[in-house]
């Protein structure tokens, strides 16, 4: 494992008696990103990082967090991790504060001083039964237990899905704050424009395979893209036929209508013999990129 590797999951198999939800999944997460992990439903994000966080136990393969096995030195994991489940299960007759101060106590009072700060950002009443709280405002509860304690990894399984957009914002923002201290965050997602927004690289899982992991402009470039110029005369479909990474070319009069796979530039380099009086190419959404990738197009398996 390299020194700066906090998440580090090599060959991981996980069956549920004949079901397999992982098939050998490997995968690393650096000190200091933001990793974004996104697939449909079913596709094994919530059981990955259950596994990660040694809540159930892998089938094969291993794990190691922070430098540490996930299962031999789990205690020292969660003292040093914090985890956002997507739906928490907390003790509903207690108080949200009582409940994040016991919380605290278990982890020796680490972040106590910090629970009314976090409340008051996430806009949530701590002097009410769980049980009285919406949807939102439990989920909320649950954000402040997984950051207060600064840890030096936060694993969040969908943790906006329930939040209204100003207090997602302010999400985000914590999010980046403890990106800009040095740890480490891995978040699970079906928002696209949540990881378009905080995260630096995304893992994309489908029926429990890796089928991406990349930076977001990386995804975004391997994706088709559609390009048109208006030129001021006749063109030649054949020269761009020739570039790699050029498909569907098409010309109809001055109009030249093709789709790309690769690099921009040798087509600009082919446009820039001719005069050209418009062009669009678009950049594709991030939403394209997954939705062909979990249809299996482009995918690495797929490569
Ligand atoms: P979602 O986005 O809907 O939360 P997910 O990507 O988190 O989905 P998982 O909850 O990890 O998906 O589930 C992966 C697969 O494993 C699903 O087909 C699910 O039905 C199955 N699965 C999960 N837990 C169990 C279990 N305890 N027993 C049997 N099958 C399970």
């Amino acid at each position: 494992m390299g020194p700066d590797a906090v998440i580090e999951v090599s060959g991981l198999v996980k069956r549920y008696g004949a079901f397999q939800a992982l098939h050998g999944i490997d995968l690393t997460v650096e000190r200091g990103e933001v990793f974004g992990f996104i697939g449909p439903n079913g596709a094994g994000k919530t059981t990955l990082i259950r596994t990660m966080l040694d809540l159930i136990r892998p089938t094969a393969g291993s794990v190691r967090v922070l430098g540490l096995d996930s299962h031999r030195d789990a205690k020292a994991i969660h003292s040093r991790a914090g985890y956002v489940p997507g739906e928490l299960v907390l003790w509903d007759r207690l108080t949200g504060r009582q409940a994040l101060e016991h919380l605290a106590g278990l982890r020796g009072g680490a972040g106590a001083s910090r629970i009314d700060a976090l409340a008051e950002r996430l806009d949530v009443e701590l002097d009410r039964r769980i049980s009285d709280l919406s949807k939102g405002n439990k989920e909320k509860i649950g954000l402040i237990q997984g950051f207060m304690h600064e840890p030096e990894l936060v694993v969040l399984d969908e943790p906006t899905s329930g939040l209204d957009p100003l207090v997602q914002q302010e999400v985000f923002q914590i999010v980046d704050e403890v990106r800009e201290r040095g740890s480490t965050v891995f978040f699970s997602s079906h928002h696209l424009d949540e990881v378009e927004r905080i995260a630096e690289r995304v893992g994309a899982i489908r029926e429990g395979r890796m089928v991406a992991v990349d930076t977001v402009a990386g995804l975004k470039a391997r994706a088709a893209r559609r390009l048109e110029a208006l030129l001021a005369g006749p063109v030649d479909a054949q020269e761009f036929r020739a570039i790699p990474g050029v498909r569907d070319v098409s010309v109809s009069g001055r109009h030249l209508h093709l789709v790309l796979t690769g690099p921009i530039d040798p087509v600009l380099k082919a446009l820039a013999r001719h005069r050209v009086d418009s062009l669009s190419a678009p950049e594709p959404e991030l939403e394209e990129v997954f939705l062909g990738l979990f249809r299996g197009e482009g995918g690495e398996r797929a490569a």
